[in-house]
């Protein structure tokens, strides 16, 4: 656990960044306060399939930018090519464990871009690093966060 808390760190993705998504993707639907948003990213995080997910993109961000594949993949990998997908369909993997709300606010924080998910994004394209997969997890574990808590509190 601590070692993907370290390993987020090392990417410039802190658990407060994560919380405070989720927290405003709740907050309108029930009291949750940002204090259970950060325990919930953590009970998420705690999950050895999705502890796996994450690594596997950060590997795949990191690879891309030491320029380890072959030069199209490389290229799509480091461009953030629209057309890829592939970095949605891995951090779906996270999503998918969490149930349809996880699966809807994951479509919508892909789409606004909220916070540190914008601030990757913004690296990625400024090619100061690679977050191409990295930025779709962010939205996976914030997504499946507020999904739990949805359920954990009902609608009031
Ligand atoms: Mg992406």
């Amino acid at each position: 656990m601590n070692n993907i808390v370290a390993k987020l760190n090392s990417r410039g993705v802190k658990i407060e960044d994560i919380a405070v998504i989720t927290h405003d993707l709740q907050k309108s639907y029930n009291n949750a306060t940002y204090e259970e948003c950060e325990q919930m990213v953590m009970e998420i995080l705690a999950k050895r399939e999705t502890i796996y997910t994450i690594l596997t993109a950060i590997a795949l961000d990191e690879s891309a930018e030491k320029g380890l594949f072959d030069e199209e993949v490389n290229q799509l990998i480091t461009t953030d090519n629209s057309l890829y997908g592939l970095d949605e369909i891995l951090a779906l993997s996270i999503v998918n464990l969490s149930g349809s709300i996880a699966l809807t606010n994951f479509g919508y924080l892909d789409k606004s871009k909220p916070g540190i998910i914008g601030k990757l994004d913004r690296e990625g394209k400024q090619k100061i690093k690679c977050h191409t997969f990295l930025d779709d997890i962010i939205c996976a574990l914030a997504a499946s966060a507020a999904s739990r808590i949805a359920h954990k509190k009902g609608i009031q």
